[in-house]
């Protein structure tokens, strides 16, 4: 199908408003970018979007966006909190599938004599795969209580220390999760899963800090170069899928009750003030404040292979988290629209939050800055941190990216991957990979997904978020 782009600068372009769109679609990239945008249903996704109830000013496109369920992946929609829906395809299976970034005080150099046992370590010691089982063994009640209080749980339960709390989105837990409206099935799940990876395009990677493009800002985030650091990208794991069908059932009866036609059944929603809406929300936070907890703990365990491999102190580690993202939610905010203060839900859908300096969300040791926006990019190339902006707050919500984006799918990086061996070329290069299942080399090789440095270029061109500093990959664990 081909829709008609009007293009506003080399990094934005418009779908204008046609047929049910109430609103026009915006897209940021580049040409290139376009062009293959162009040639998938990607913006007939994002046009889909514009025509639901309550959207406000734009359907929004992320330069890593492809096709998702329903809503595309990279997609920013906001709705009016009284007049608009909420969709559990706009947040996606993986509810609060999300990005930490920790520092430490050593230099590759410390660690790269021991890269082998390090990877060995971290895979052994930390479950990943499909189904994997965890570290931790939750009662129910337990359970209710990671789904309540998130980070803090984990926290208290010697997984980490308070800092970590103040350094992750939220202070690691949304507020209004209740337990009572997650399934038996989704808890079940969720009982055995807690400190686990998961699959596929999860990882945890020990990357080194290789260049820097703002000393202010990298000073404030505790950041210089040759540094090594610890990423975590995972999420709600089974629990959050559970959760996310539970809804899609419901919501898929419930839309038809509804005075409007939905272009595709994959974008079933509710009125966020029905009490299909309310119920939705409440259960998507537990699984936000699972995730979390889950990230928190992945962190300590890591930690604790990177002191018993590396044979060092806490002191000589000095592992800190700089900050922790959401990438797959939706969230109560307040957005300035055409100079009136409104109540609106965002869903972020593979797009990760990006205040400026000074707001009130950011934690008060970036506000002067702004807030952490962590960007990985694959397993072979970057990954990148940033920081929020004014820019991003007018015009997109304050949202940017959330990594490179697939420019394969899994099938077509199969194929592409046929005869090689992925972890050999990555070997080659100095980066160990360990992985659980069998065609993740495969799915998840360098060339399945665009390059993060253009993708990058573009959030940072659009004014959408500023490069801070670029991280490069020593070793990593997938699912
Ligand atoms: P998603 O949440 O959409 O699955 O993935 C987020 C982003 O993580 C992807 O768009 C991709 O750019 C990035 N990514 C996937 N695997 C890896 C990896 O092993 N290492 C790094 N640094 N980034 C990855
Ligand atoms: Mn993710
Ligand atoms: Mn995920």
């Amino acid at each position: 199908m081909t829709r008609e782009l009007i293009k506003i600068n080399d990094y934005v372009w418009e779908l204008p408003r046609t047929g049910n769109m109430r609103v026009p679609g915006r897209i940021y990239a580049d040409g290139d970018m376009i062009a293959a945008i162009r040639q998938e249903d990607t913006l007939i996704q994002v046009a889909n979007v514009a025509s639901l109830p309550g959207i406000l000013k734009a359907s929004m496109a992320m330069p890593d966006v492809h096709q998702g369920y329903g809503f595309p992946i990279g997609g920013v929609a906001a709705f009016d909190w009284q007049d608009g829906i909420v969709s559990p395809g706009g947040v996606g299976y993986d509810i609060n599938c999300g990005v930490r970034l920790a520092t430490t005080r050593l230099a590759e150099g410390d660690v790269r004599p021991r890269l082998e046992d390090l990877v060995n370590g971290l895979y052994r010691n930390i479950p990943s795969g499909v189904g994997s089982q965890g570290s931790v063994k939750l009662t129910e009640r337990d359970e209710k209580t990671v789904l309540r209080t998130g980070s803090r749980w984990a926290v208290e339960n010697g997984f980490g220390e308070e800092r970590d709390i103040e350094h992750t989105e939220e202070g690691g837990v949304l507020p209004g999760a209740d337990p009572g409206e997650v399934s038996d099935r989704a808890m079940l799940r969720g009982k055995k899963q807690l400190g686990t990876l998961g699959s596929g395009n999860h990882f945890l990677e020990v990357g080194v800090v290789d260049e820097i493009y703002d000393d202010t800002v990298a000073r404030s985030f505790g950041l210089y170069e040759g540094q090594v650091t610890l990423m975590i990208h995972t999420g709600s794991r089974g629990l959050g899928y559970q959760i996310c069908d539970d809804f899609l059932a419901v919501m898929a009866r419930h839309v038809q009750t509804l005075p409007f036609d939905l272009p595709d059944r994959q974008l079933s929603c509710a009125m966020i003030q029905s009490p299909q809406g309310q119920r939705y929300l409440s259960a998507m936070a537990c699984a936000a404040n699972y995730a979390w907890a889950n990230r928190q703990i992945l962190m300590h365990l890591a930690r604790e292979v990177l002191l018993n491999v590396l044979h060092i102190s806490p002191r000589d580690l000095a592992m800190r988290l700089l900050y922790d993202v959401c990438h797959n939610i939706a969230k109560k905010e307040e957005h300035l629209i055409e100079g009136k203060r409104r109540t609106v839900c965002v869903h972020r859908k593979g797009a990760t939050r990006s205040f400026p300096a000074g707001h009130p969300a950011v934690c008060a040791a970036y506000r002067s800055v702004g807030q952490p926006v962590l960007v990985p990019g694959d397993m072979g190339r970057a990954s990148y941190v940033l920081v929020g902006t004014e820019t991003a707050l007018a015009e997109t919500f304050g949202s940017t990216c959330h990594g490179a984006g697939r420019v394969l799918s899994r099938t077509a990086a199969k194929k592409a991957a046929k005869g090689r061996a992925i972890y050999r070329e990555l070997e080659d290069k100095g980066i160990l990979v360990r992985w659980t299942g069998r065609g993740t080399m495969a799915e998840e090789m360098p060339d399945a997904y665009k390059d993060i440095s253009q993708v990058v270029a573009v959030v940072h061109g659009a004014g959408l978020s500023r490069k801070v500093a670029r991280l490069r990959p020593m070793a990593v664990v997938k699912g």
